[in-house]
């Protein structure tokens, strides 16, 4: 009891006007317990190099096996974990669990690329980010070349100095970042330069937009025509059909990831399309 109300004055100190509190309160001491008791798992979603292709890495998600009410897709919980900070200790969860699953990839000799998995701008208000990440790394023989970040572009305006230098000594290491999202935030370009950015992501907002509307189109083209010229890889989310695949081929986007090819999966099925890849 005194635990929970312990939760309920830390949500209502953190709460924003746009979760309902009741939720979040009841939702927060459930959090800590599902996170204690393995409740989280992370889905696989391919992403499919447009050269070859074949699946050339995939995007880790996080869902939430709830005893109760089932599998609980993240805009239900990730909102909520980032409010009451809870997304510091989940997301040290999601690179452990990551790596163990590249290391299940890796024993049944797969190829493919690379593992994303996302961090939030929250994770950067812990001043020993980089420093734990080293250690889940280390500890847990991950191969750091493996493993990419996906950032969105509120994580890199919290705080310029420490997010740099976390990017720095995470790179340093061999792991890659991309911008997810990208266009849907404040895009600097002095940012884009300085930061170890290897990938932007193509908000999948815009990706629906192609063959029915123009301005969608351009944006499209225009963060391809962007990330090469900066030297980076582009990567689209959210393809849905034929027509978008043909639209970002023709303009030489370099992957993609969608419902078109498969949503996230659990990891079993993914391993099912490695061994065929
Ligand atoms: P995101 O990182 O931008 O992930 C892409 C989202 O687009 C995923 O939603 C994915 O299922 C969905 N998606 C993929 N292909 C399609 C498509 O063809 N059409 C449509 N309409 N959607 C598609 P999901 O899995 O529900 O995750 C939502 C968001 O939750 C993620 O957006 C990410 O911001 C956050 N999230 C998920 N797992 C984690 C995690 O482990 N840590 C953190 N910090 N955030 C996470
Ligand atoms: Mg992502
Ligand atoms: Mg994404
Ligand atoms: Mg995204």
């Amino acid at each position: 009891r005194a635990k929970q109300l312990h939760g309920c004055s830390y949500a209502i100190f953190e709460a924003d006007k746009d979760t309902d509190p009741a939720t979040q309160i009841t939702l927060e001491p459930e959090l800590w317990s599902g996170l204690r008791q393995e409740q989280f798992v992370l889905y696989y979603q391919p992403r499919i190099d447009l050269r070859t292709g074949k699946i050339i890495g995939a995007e880790a998600l996080m869902r939430w096996n709830h005893p109760e009410r089932g599998l609980v897709q993240p805009d239900e919980f990730i909102p909520i974990a980032e409010k009451t900070g809870l997304i510091v200790p989940m997301g040290y969860w999601a690179i452990h669990q990551a790596g163990q699953d590249m290391l299940k990839f890796k024993e049944a000799g797969f190829r493919y690329g690379s593992i994303g998995v996302n961090l939030s701008f929250r994770q950067f208000k812990d001043d020993f980010l980089a420093k734990t990440i080293r250690r889940i790394i280390d500890k847990n023989q991950i191969d750091p070349h493996r493993l990419e970040f996906e950032l969105t572009e509120t994580a890199l305006f919290s705080d310029e100095a420490h997010v740099q230098s976390c990017l720095k000594e995470l790179s340093a290491l061999g792991i890659d970042f991309s911008l997810d999202d990208f266009g849907t935030g404040y895009s600097s370009f002095s940012l884009l330069q300085k930061l170890p950015i290897s990938t932007l992501k193509i908000d999948k907002s815009f990706v629906a937009g192609v063959n029915q509307n123009k301005d969608d189109e351009e944006i499209v083209r225009a963060i391809i025509n962007l990330a090469h010229n900066l030297q980076k890889k582009v990567i689209a989310e959210g393809v849905e059909n034929k027509a978008q695949l043909e639209f970002l081929i023709r303009h030489d986007c370099d992957q993609v990831q969608g419902y078109f090819f498969s949503p996230p999966v659990p990891i079993e099925d993914f391993m099912r399309m490695l061994r065929g890849n």
